[in-house]
Formats: C-alpha cells, sequence, structure tokens
C-alpha cells in the first residue's frame, strides 16, 4: 500500500485512508455538487461540519466546558506574537519563557517585542546526555502572568513528559508536534496551541484550546486577526479560514477514533518510538544524547559516529524508500519524524535497514 514512508518533521505524511476518502469525495462534497474548496465557510453544511469537528476534537482530548477552542491562521509562528498580545494587557506585566530548544526559543524572541519576559534554562548535560530539568526545579517568577513552554522540541528531539502543576502562574503550551499524540490532562493548562502540519492535517489552520476567561483581551493594539476576543465572537471566521485544512484536520479526527482514539494512538506511539531508540542504543554506529526521560515519541533524532557516512546513509535509505531522514540543517545528523500517522510498518523497514546498513558500512 504504502511506495514510500515519509518521515518529515512537517508538513508531514497523512493516513491513507485519510487521503483516500479525501480524494473521493474532492469534486462532489456531500452530493453538493462542488468541492470542498469551492464552499462558502457560511454555508449551512461548512458550518455543521465545523461544528462536528469541533465535538470531535473536544471529545478526543476530554477539552472540559469552560475551555473555548478556536482555529485560525498564521500557524504557530502566528501565536508566538499573538500569545503575549492577548495575555499581557500592559508593558508592566510578565511572563516566563522556558528554553528548551529551537522553537521554544523563537517563541521567546518574538514575546520580548511586546513586554518584559524572562528567561529560564532548564537544559542540561550530565554524563554527555541531554536533559531537561524537572519542572519542581525550574526558577519560576511568581510575579510573572504566564510560563510559557515547549513540551516537544520538533527538530531537537528532546520532549518534556510531565505535565505542569504551577498555582500562581498560568501556563501556555506549544504542542504543534506533539497534541493528539498522547492523553494530557487539559486541566493543568490555560492555553495549548498547535499548527496543523504534524498531528492535525495539512498546514493551514492553527487550533487554540484556551481558558473562556482569558479570551477578553484588553490590549486595544492586537491586530484584529490576531485577537482572540474577536475571533470567538465570529466563530473563528472573522476572516475567511483555512476551509481546506479545517476540512482536512477532520477527516483527521474521524480516522483518529476509529482507530481506538487517543489511548490507542498512545501506545502506538510508544511502541513506534521504542523499537527506533532500541536499534540506536543497541548499535555501535548510531548515538541520540538525549536523557531517557525527555526522548521524544514523536521526532527520534540520531547521528552516525561515523560522519563521512551521513551521505551514504541518506542515499541508501531513499533507495529503500525512506525518505526524509535528514536532520534539520541547525543539527545536522539524521530526524526521523514519527507522527501519529505513521505506520508501525514504516518504523520496523528504518530500523531493519538501520541494522543491515550498520552490518555492512558500520
Ligand atoms: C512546526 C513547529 C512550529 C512552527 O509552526 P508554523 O506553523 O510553521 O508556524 C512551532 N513550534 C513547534 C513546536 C513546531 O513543531
Amino acid at each position: 500500500m504504502y511506495k514510500i514512508y515519509n518521515f518529515s518533521a512537517g508538513p508531514s505524511m497523512l493516513p491513507i485512508d485519510v487521503m483516500k476518502k479525501a480524494k473521493q469525495e474532492f469534486l462532489n462534497w456531500k452530493n453538493s455538487g462542488s468541492s470542498i474548496i469551492e464552499i462558502s465557510h457560511r454555508s449551512n453544511m461548512f458550518l455543521l461540519m465545523t461544528k462536528k469537528i469541533e465535538k470531535n476534537f473536544r471529545n478526543l482530548l476530554k477539552i472540559p466546558n469552560d475551555y473555548k477552542i478556536l482555529f485560525l491562521h498564521g500557524g504557530a509562528r502566528g501565536q508566538f506574537s499573538a500569545i503575549p498580545m492577548n495575555l499581557l494587557n500592559s508593558f508592566n506585566e510578565e511572563a516566563d519563557y522556558i528554553n528548551t530548544g529551537y522553537w521554544s526559543m523563537s517563541a521567546y524572541f518574538e514575546a520580548v517585542k511586546y513586554s518584559k519576559i524572562n528567561l529560564i534554562n532548564v537544559k542540561k548535560i550530565k554524563n554527555k546526555k541531554k536533559y531537561i530539568l524537572k519542572m519542581s526545579k525550574w526558577n519560576i517568577n511568581n510575579t510573572s502572568k504566564y510560563i510559557h513552554y515547549c513540551p516537544n522540541e520538533t527538530i531537537e528531539g528532546i520532549a518534556i513528559h510531565e505535565e505542569p502543576n504551577f498555582y500562581k502562574n498560568l501556563i501556555v503550551g506549544d504542542f504543534s508536534s506533539s497534541i493528539l499524540s498522547r492523553k494530557i490532562k487539559i486541566k493543568n493548562y490555560d492555553l495549548i496551541y498547535a499548527s496543523s502540519q504534524k498531528n492535525i492535517g495539512p498546514s493551514g489552520i492553527t487550533i487554540l484550546i484556551i481558558k473562556k476567561k482569558l479570551l477578553f483581551n484588553n490590549n486595544k493594539y492586537t491586530p484584529s486577526i490576531l485577537d482572540y476576543s474577536i475571533n470567538y465572537k465570529n466563530n473563528s471566521m472573522f476572516n475567511t479560514p483555512s476551509t481546506f485544512s479545517w476540512y482536512m484536520s477532520g477527516l483527521v479526527f474521524e480516522w483518529i477514533i476509529k482507530n481506538g482514539g487517543i489511548e490507542k494512538i498512545e501506545k502506538n506511539n510508544f511502541i513506534k518510538a521504542k523499537l527506533l531508540y532500541d536499534t540506536i542504543d543497541n548499535s555501535y554506529l548510531y548515538i541520540n544524547d538525549i536523557n531517557n526521560e525527555n526522548r521524544s515519541i514523536m521526532n527520534i533524532t540520531f547521528r552516525l559516529k561515523k560522519n563521512s557516512l551521513n551521505k551514504k546513509f541518506l542515499e541508501k535509505s531513499e533507495e529503500e524508500g525512506l525518505m526524509y531522514l535528514k536532520g534539520h540543517s541547525l543539527f545536522g545528523g539524521m530526524r526521523a519524524s514519527i507522527y501519529n500517522a505513521m505506520p508501525l510498518e514504516g518504523v520496523k523497514k528504518l530500523s531493519n535497514f538501520m541494522i543491515k546498513f550498520e552490518k555492512k558500512f558500520g
């Protein structure tokens, strides 16, 4: 069924059944005679669809009623600006930004434009392994309005698996590469955001799960398109939404429900990640330099001890249909992104390839 396996970090592979369904109904969506991409977002059919999608998403993540869900534009980077603009009402209010890698730092660099932001470093190295301090050891400022952190650093493959438990500050999480990958307790957060192109659907839509009381922004300089209250009042249709991406994300949610929900997805994700980490740890050729507790289950990074073999590794893997394993240009090495849509067979094939490659060239 699969011609290749796509290990890209994002946009990344989508479930094949979702794409088949989209293809099958592309020219005539629900017998409307129109394609989903030419239907008005104001039409009854489209509105019904968005209601159902929201309900499915809410059920999947067990989102309580005092949280609202917004479907926005601008990706996670758009939220890097929107969050300080909506949550901080004056330049006197502060926020704490936790540094765990590239994406959390990118959020920080945007936020410092708007207010006083404290950068909190929590990444350490022990015995040549990177790890992240336990949350109880984070040097949080009690006076800061919110804490921003990224539970899964997509580029480095380092993750925080524990859930936050802070009482004095609001908690904001960038879940772009980890949403829907495992169970989370929504009540532990005040604002969760995720762009779509990893575990949700094609790029184009950004989902926010936000405590209702945080919707009412007082900062009059916030551009309307980034203003949570305006987007909420307009049912996420203040401007024309990314209709196709919204529709596709709905098909992905249905696919997750059909495949056993988040519990089953989480189990599969752990099995897939363990298989790859075991392959790495049991080899002489491959290294992953992240402490077990902070290893990502979505983005598995590794290096080859012999740098000269990098090119050959990529060439040979591509010959076998194992695509886009090259790590991010900032970090080098390899990265296998194994989001929800990556089947276990794809990970098995990669693991077997790695073992074979080591025997031959290692
Ligand atoms: C991909 C990613 C982003 C960037 O998302 P855009 O939609 O391109 O803005 C931000 N944060 C994390 C954790 C990501 O994985």
